[in-house]
């Protein structure tokens, strides 16, 4: 009898030697994406959200501290965490949040902060983040950081505005499922969340994404993640309906323009100065120019995307008894490398100088007593 969750069945599917190295070698890269660690920062604040809890602290806590590889680690200057170029947005981050980075990198100011992680930037395109010194990956990974917790606190207000009052009822809240056929075999998964939704006649099974892109609107008919939560779920709540519920990380700005000296509102022009035409006061003159100074500031908020679709019975079966034939493959101990996948747009298999260069630098092997979760 085998186990098989959604994401072991993504892993055996992109290739099922990865598959055997990391969950039958227990082999984990000493790195990890910073997307990983934040997405389970969102999802637990999210959820004590939909509790009426504290969900700023449950976000700021667990964007804190989390686990990698079996002991938890501070995640604000780590430098085993991976960010995307994206993450980065120097608009974003507090004064005080700089004031921490000018102590703890002896750096003069805000500017000086800035100006160090453009440099680093210039500099890992040379030489990659290998090549940064243990200094700068720290400094840069801390300020993307502190972008990601921004971020993620924007997020949440979104969820709060613009999702929660859709919410009619909640019917579940990480519910665990489980589907096992006549051999036992069995696929697992935690469902974030299941509830009644405005103008919707039957309740809806959602999961939770953060995201650096839009998802297509056709994602929900696309995923097999949520084929298979409805499939478990379709019995118990009477529905075929499942959504994403995506927040993007990517930040709108908001961008306003007000004039200091005549508060005209120059937003969305490109004009360097104020551009306000006045009249001359005391004169019948025709009017001039103003060419004040523009106070320029940003009203940050975060996008998301509402995918909602019915499921057929046609795909939950159809990945429902791929997962069975998944769970059979790894009963026969055969797991043929996939060689397309060593390379890909975002980078190489975490495996890669494994299957290619025999070298097991940077992995580690988790001992037993670590759970064998994602
Ligand atoms: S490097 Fe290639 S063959 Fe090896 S585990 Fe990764 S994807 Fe599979
Ligand atoms: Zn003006």
């Amino acid at each position: 009898m085998n186990k098989l969750s959604h994401s072991a069945s993504n892993i055996f599917m992109d290739c099922p030697e990865k598959y055997r190295l990391h969950y039958q070698q227990r082999l984990r890269s000493k790195t990890q994406s910073a997307a990983l660690f934040f997405g389970t920062a969102i999802d637990k604040a999210v959820g004590a959200m939909f509790i009426n809890g504290d969900y700023k602290k449950v976000f700021e806590d667990t964007w804190m501290t989390q686990e990698l590889n079996g002991k938890m680690i501070d995640l604000a200057g780590s430098t085993q965490i991976v960010y995307a170029e994206s993450d980065y947005d120097e608009e974003l981050i507090h004064d005080d949040a700089f004031q921490n980075l000018c102590n703890d990198y002896k750096l003069q100011d805000k500017l000086a902060v800035i100006l160090s992680v453009n440099a680093i930037y210039d500099k890992k395109k040379e030489v990659g983040f290998e090549g940064l010194t243990l200094d700068e990956k720290s400094l840069l990974n801390e300020a993307n950081w502190y972008c990601l917790l921004e971020k993620g606190k924007i997020m949440l207000e979104c969820v709060k505005k613009h999702i929660m009052p859709n919410i009619t009822e909640v019917l579940s809240l990480q519910e665990a499922i489980k589907l096992e056929n006549s051999e036992k075999d069995a696929i697992t998964g935690y469902v974030d969340i299941v509830c009644k939704w405005k103008d919707s006649p039957t309740p809806i099974i959602f999961d939770f994404k953060t995201a650096t892109r839009q998802y297509d609107s056709d994602a929900v008919l696309k995923s097999p993640q949520l084929a298979l939560y409805t499939h478990a779920l379709s019995k118990k709540y009477n529905t075929n309906t499942a959504g994403f519920i995506v927040l993007h990380k990517t930040i709108k700005k908001n961008r306003t323009k007000i004039c200091e000296k005549c508060s005209f509102d120059g937003s969305g022009t490109r004009h360097k100065t104020c551009s306000a035409e006045l009249p001359t006061p005391g004169t019948k003159l025709k009017s001039i120019r103003c060419n004040g100074e523009w106070k320029e500031t940003i009203t940050p908020e975060a996008t998301f995307q509402v995918l909602i679709n019915e499921i057929p019975a046609q795909i939950q079966n159809l990945i429902v008894e791929n997962m069975d034939v998944i769970n059979e493959s790894i009963k026969t101990g055969i797991f043929p490398r996939n060689l397309g996948s060593c390379i890909k747009n975002y980078g190489k298999c975490q495996f890669y100088n494994k299957c290619w260069l025999g070298s097991n630098e940077g992995l580690v092997k988790l001992d037993e007593n670590t759970t064998n979760k994602k």
